[in-house]
């Protein structure tokens, strides 16, 4: 499995980083990025909260 946020799609609400503090963090740009990709269940739930579908777990 693997998790990416699409850089331009992020608009940088902090819902993933909210639900999954241990997948997602805020970069300098002000957009989520990915900080490990162990936990898929949380991240598959941050995927589904995303506002612009911005997130990918496949
Ligand atoms: S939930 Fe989506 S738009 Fe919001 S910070 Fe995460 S990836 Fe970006």
């Amino acid at each position: 499995m693997s998790i990416k946020v699409t850089q331009e799609l992020c608009i940088g609400c902090g819902a993933c980083v909210s639900l999954c503090p241990d997948v997602f963090k805020i970069n300098d740009a002000g957009k989520s990025e990915v900080i490990s990709e162990e936990n898929v269940a949380c991240a598959k739930n941050a995927a589904e909260s995303c506002p612009v579908q911005a997130i990918e777990v496949k």
